[in-house]
């Protein structure tokens, strides 16, 4: 199908929907200058993520977490939405979106103006963390200033818990309450639009399935394949700010 009649037709399927879900992964937010972990090349090939049981186990792997969290920070920090973003916002703001369901830990979704209620972060947040036993928040400015002070890893002032980015680690839990309302969301879902996601990752990428098969048109749009490509009903194999920009009318 030439360019143009994929617009055309990502824009009539999407001016046809009354309650779209849009489903993002690491590929909308390259396009922000944040590199996919998971790609060839990407960092967890060169440094293995470490697992959740090592962090609660060991001073050492806690401190090489925060390390590393630290060492990126003025990525994360610089870090804005980009078009694709911004057209996703655009669909909240006018209805027909109901909700962005996410892999990214970025929190540009809510930096782009899409209300923290209406985002639903299944790996957690990278921007931001919390004491693992009693939930109290701490920024990373703050924590970041006491590491390269003491050089041992934060634990909470209230409780001594240790404290985490809010991220889901390898290992980790999936979070209960955002997997029960991705489900609502998607099963509430008449369109539901994969932005930026090869859908590799169980359990997250069971959503897309789950949608489809419940009766929602399922569109996806991915630089690369994706092995949920036979059931949807579109397929672009394109940028996600560019395309998504263009169907919306944002720049
Ligand atoms: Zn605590």
């Amino acid at each position: 199908m030439p360019r143009d009649h994929e617009i055309a037709e990502l824009a009539h399927l999407i001016e046809g929907a009354c309650q779209a879900v849009v489903f993002t992964g690491a590929g909308i937010s390259t396009e922000s200058g944040i590199p996919d972990f998971r790609s060839p090349g990407g960092i967890w090939t060169r440094m293995a993520p470490i697992d959740f049981s090592d962090f609660l186990a060991s001073e050492e792997a806690r401190r090489e977490t925060w390390r590393r969290r630290f060492e990126a920070d003025d990525m994360w920090r610089s870090a804005l939405p980009n078009r694709g973003h911004r057209a996703v916002a655009e669909l909240v703001r006018r209805g027909t979106v109901a909700a962005v369901i996410t892999q990214n830990i970025d929190g540009l979704h809510q930096a782009s103006g899409v209300h923290t209620a209406q985002v639903i972060e299944l790996h957690g947040n990278s921007t931001y963390a919390h004491c693992l036993d009693c939930a109290r928040r701490y920024e990373i400015a703050e924590l970041r200033v006491a590491f390269e002070r003491d050089g041992t890893a934060p634990f909470c002032d209230a409780c001594g818990g240790w404290i985490k980015t809010a991220t889901i680690s390898f290992g980790q839990a999936m979070p209960v309450e955002a997997m029960r309302r991705a489900e609502i969301e998607t099963l509430a879902a008449d369109l539901f639009i994969v932005a930026g996601s090869s859908l590799v990752v169980y359990p997250a990428a069971g959503f897309p399935e789950l949608a489809k098969r419940n009766g929602a048109v399922l569109i996806i749009v991915n630089r690369e394949p994706t092995g949920l490509d036979p059931i949807a009903d579109l397929v672009l194999n394109r940028a996600i700010g560019e395309t998504l920009g263009e169907v919306v009318g944002v720049d």
